[in-house]
């Protein structure tokens, strides 16, 4: 093989970050603390036109924090999207809490609102209610904001809203990361924007920002000899790599703009194939960044062609492709917590495949995706 790898969601850099960084290293502030951190936080806020940032060094470390100020300890119970990367998940686990898994729905493949009001009924029937939701945007798709927080404010129940694909989505023009009690953004390579590794909060209040800025500092109290009555965390994000995201920040709107666009190409790839459908907004109150373009594939229509047949196609040409997210209630360290739906999930995983999505794809590699696909169905589109 000796074309170059085109990649499912690779990091790609504006110009300016390594100015950022090198400010850093002028000040020698090469620490969890200095100017480009209070920066970084306050482009995303203003990015993001509500709620207080705090920095953090994942977005995994952002949902455990998040757990933690919405107060779930030991023995509670936490509502959580089946369909996800399962660092949505693991948290629960982190503070001795159980997951209970929940179904997608099939306009957003996010929470679905009646198995979770369901779940909510069970687990209240016998005996606690559930001490938060976990809601997530698949591949940068909105949930069903309405529906989910009336369920949420009915039975009191705090959301904490899992935004890390979903930096630039938006749902009726607000957007996406502001409908939690606390919202959580990723950083990772593969994300919307990088810092190399990284994630952030976002609460309601300043007085909730200084809780989590306190607890990912290791909860110091203000005396010189480190005096400590909780137990605290080192999540806190390098001033180094709050570099890397405001340069990252000058461009986000670029970067959504460019994976919209891999998503268009997508859709009329597709319009002209029988049997795949490309994940798209049920109406035009959802706003995505389309992070990851993710298809279906109908197998009957398709003369037998699945998902992992594309996959291993791609894969002969060197171009990256992966299945949709296993739900969490299938995988093996989560298969005996309850689970409450009618296998949309599952269905939607056996049937799903998520295709190069990144903001620095070129027209080439375009050219070659396209290839791929119009020689597999060559047979139906008789060329
Ligand atoms: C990437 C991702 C995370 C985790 O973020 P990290 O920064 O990698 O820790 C959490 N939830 C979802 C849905 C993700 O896609």
């Amino acid at each position: 093989m000796n074309k170059d790898k085109i990649w499912l969601s690779s990091p790609h850099m504006g110009g300016s970050e390594q100015e950022y960084i090198q400010e850093a290293f002028d000040t020698n502030y090469i620490a969890p603390v200095g100017a480009n951190i209070d920066a970084f936080e306050l482009d995303l806020e203003n990015y993001l036109g509500d709620g207080h940032v705090t920095a953090l060094n994942s977005g995994t470390a952002a949902i455990h924090l998040g757990l933690i100020l919405l107060g779930v300890k030991a023995g509670d119970e936490v509502l959580c999207q089946s369909m996800t990367f399962s660092a949505s998940a693991n948290p629960i686990l982190y503070q001795g809490a159980t997951p209970i898994f929940i179904d997608s729905e099939l306009d957003t493949w996010n929470l679905c609102p009646r198995a979770l009001e369901d779940a909510i009924v069970d687990r209240i029937s016998k005996g606690a209610t559930p001490k938060a939701i976990i809601a997530i945007e698949l591949y940068g798709v909105p949930y069903k904001i309405e529906e989910i927080r009336i369920i949420a404010d009915k039975y009191v129940i705090p959301i904490l809203e899992d935004s890390a694909e979903a930096l630039g989505s938006s749902y009726k023009g607000k957007r996406c990361g502001t409908f939690g009690e606390v919202s959580t953004l990723s950083f990772n390579g593969s994300k919307i924007i990088t810092t190399s590794g990284g994630g952030a909060i976002i609460t309601a209040t300043k007085t909730l920002k200084e809780r989590a800025v306190f607890l990912a500092t290791q909860a110091k109290e203000n005396a010189a000899h480190y005096q400590h009555s909780e137990l605290g965390y080192n999540y806190r994000m390098s001033n180094v790599l709050a570099g890397i995201g405001r340069g990252q920040m000058e461009v986000v709107d670029e970067r959504v703009g460019a994976r919209r666009k891999m998503h268009e190409f997508y859709v009329d790839l597709f319009k002209e194939i029988n049997g795949v459908s490309v994940y798209t907004v049920p109406n035009e109150d959802y706003y995505a960044n389309y992070w990851l373009t993710a298809i279906l594939i109908d197998s009957a229509q398709t003369a037998g062609i699945t998902n992992e047949t594309i996959r291993l196609k791609l894969l002969e040409e060197n171009i990256e492709s992966r299945p949709l997210w296993k739900p969490m209630h299938l995988q093996p360290i989560y298969r005996n917590y309850p689970y409450y739906g009618n296998n949309i999930a599952e269905t939607l995983f056996n049937k799903g495949l998520c295709l190069p999505s990144g903001s620095n794809l070129s027209n080439e590699d375009r050219v070659r995706i396209k290839f791929v696909f119009l020689n597999l169905f060559r047979v139906q589109k008789n060329i």
